[in-house]
């Protein structure tokens, strides 16, 4: 599961940068982007983003655009 970013809802505050475990994220433009292929799924910079600006999406396989259960009840 990878974390999906909403540009409109980002406002470049960094927060998700600073907190990615893995540090693979960064702003371009001044919106958060992040390396896919280094990303450990955790889910923290949705977690953590005051703009509610990450969704933790589900695998296409699973459903497009469903947010996980888990995920979900843990907000
Ligand atoms: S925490 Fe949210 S608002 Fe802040 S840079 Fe990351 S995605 Fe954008
Ligand atoms: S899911 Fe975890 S490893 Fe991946 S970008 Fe977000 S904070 Fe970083």
């Amino acid at each position: 599961m990878f974390p999906v970013i909403n540009v409109f809802r980002c406002d470049g505050c960094g927060v998700c940068v600073k907190r990615c475990p893995a540090q693979i994220m960064g702003l371009i433009n001044g919106k958060a982007a992040y390396l896919q292929m280094l990303c450990e799924e955790c889910g923290i910079c949705a977690e953590v983003c005051p703009t509610n600006g990450i969704q933790f999406e589900l695998p296409r396989a699973y459903g497009a655009g469903e947010v996980h259960e888990a995920y979900q009840s843990k907000r």
